[in-house]
């Protein structure tokens, strides 16, 4: 199967679908791969890295997408790509269709087979090519909401691990689910003294196990919550309610509880945000202050390091991607039910229930 890679065109998306070895694997299998000059540039993966692994380097992305027979991006389309797509065409990237009612009637009408990363979804319900992004903002948060804690920046001026004869700072994790865990694992290894909250009492007695000694775990409520805010420095919003938008577990009321120069770093303002008075901020402009309270709420925080993010959500995807490759879309899907759940769109029709949900489209 030929392979395409276009250059990402959204607005600040610095990922690349295919690494330099991902690359080489595709050839390895015998799939030629065509890839977008300067496509790998803003991840770090030059040109010549692309044609050492045995890439053809094609000047511009009409180019890549009339050679190829299956698309790898990262983000969805955008206006601008959809008259480049051809009938039956494959694409494997993120869609979030149910986000983007235009999105959703231009692949219909163009006849691709849409194959989303956010749907491929493993038997025990878990989303093995969302998770490396999650893992990659937990982890990230912490550094964030370290870096506003200084007072230059307006946070309180507390070092996250303070120093021998000066406490840590105070960390608090709402939500122990990927990004909370990942984000909690970070603030201990800084030395902080963190708090991690879930609904899920199977999570806590899990957490509690694999956790360091200076990480707490505490039942998720609205009691807790108001005592902990009182004392943190630090709060990480990282709830999910699949299907939802994030409950808010911090009220604009609540935030007086909260001393001046405390940072809430918001992760889950993609989905709402779990503290009220959280917008979504951009990386350009990442942060705003409400009642003396920092609130950081980047809705794509893994764009920030697009090498990690590549590696990772590579990593991830690329066993699926080989396996359309080598099978083709149809018998791919047949074998393996985790890939199935990722069709979205195929032939001009909806073939994900969530998607036809959305826009009241046939399924
Ligand atoms: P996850 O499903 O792994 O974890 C969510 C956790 O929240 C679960 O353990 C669940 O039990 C818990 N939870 C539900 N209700 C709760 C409550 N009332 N109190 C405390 N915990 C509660 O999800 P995840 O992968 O960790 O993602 C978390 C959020 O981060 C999502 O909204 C996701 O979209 C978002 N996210 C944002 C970015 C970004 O760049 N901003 C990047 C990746 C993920």
């Amino acid at each position: 199967m030929i392979i395409g890679i276009p250059k990402e065109i959204k607005n600040n998306e610095n990922r690349v679908a295919l690494t330099p070895a991902g690359v080489a694997e595709f050839k390895k299998q015998g799939h030629p791969v065509y890839v977008q000059m300067g496509a790998g540039e803003n991840s770090g993966f030059t040109d010549e890295a692309y044609k050492i692994a045995g890439a053809e380097l094609l000047p511009t992305i009409e180019d890549v997408y009339s050679i190829a027979e299956m698309i790898i991006k990262v983000k969805e389309p955008i206006a601008s790509e959809y008259p480049l797509i051809k009938k039956d065409q494959l694409l494997f990237t993120y869609f979030h269709f149910a986000s983007s009612e235009p999105l959703t009637h231009a692949m219909i009408e163009c006849g691709a087979v849409c194959l989303a990363y956010e749907t491929v979804e493993k038997t025990d319900r878990s989303l093995p090519l969302l998770v490396p992004m999650s893992e990659v903002a937990g982890r990230m948060a912490i550094q964030e909401g370290a870096k506003y804690l200084e007072k230059p920046l307006k946070g309180k001026g507390i070092l996250l691990g303070g120093v021998p004869g000066v406490p840590p700072a105070k960390v608090l994790v709402l939500g122990g689910g990927i990004v909370g865990t990942q984000a909690a694992k970070m603030a201990a290894g800084f030395g902080a003294s963190v708090v991690i909250m879930d609904v899920s009492l199977a999570r806590l007695r899990h957490l509690s196990d694999i956790m360091p000694a200076n990480v707490i775990t505490v039942m998720s409520n609205h009691y807790n919550i108001r005592e902990a805010i009182a004392e943190a420095d630090l709060v990480i919003g990282a709830v999910l309610i699949p299907g939802a938008k994030a409950p808010h577990l911090i009220s604009r009321e609540m935030l007086k509880l909260m001393s001046p120069g405390t940072v809430v770093v918001d992760v889950a303002v993609d989905q709402g945000g779990c503290i009220e008075t959280c917008t979504p901020t951009t990386h350009e402009n990442p942060t705003f202050i409400i009642d003396d309270i920092v609130h950081y709420c980047v809705a794509n925080m893994p764009g920030a390091v697009p090498y990690t993010s590549t590696l990772a959500l590579t990593n991830a995807t690329l066993p699926y991607a080989l396996q359309l490759a080598n099978k083709g879309w149809k018998k791919a899907c047949a074998d393996n039910e985790e890939l199935k759940k990722g069709l979205n769109v195929a032939n001009g029709k909806i073939v994900y229930k969530g998607v036809s949900d959305a826009w009241g489209l046939p399924f």
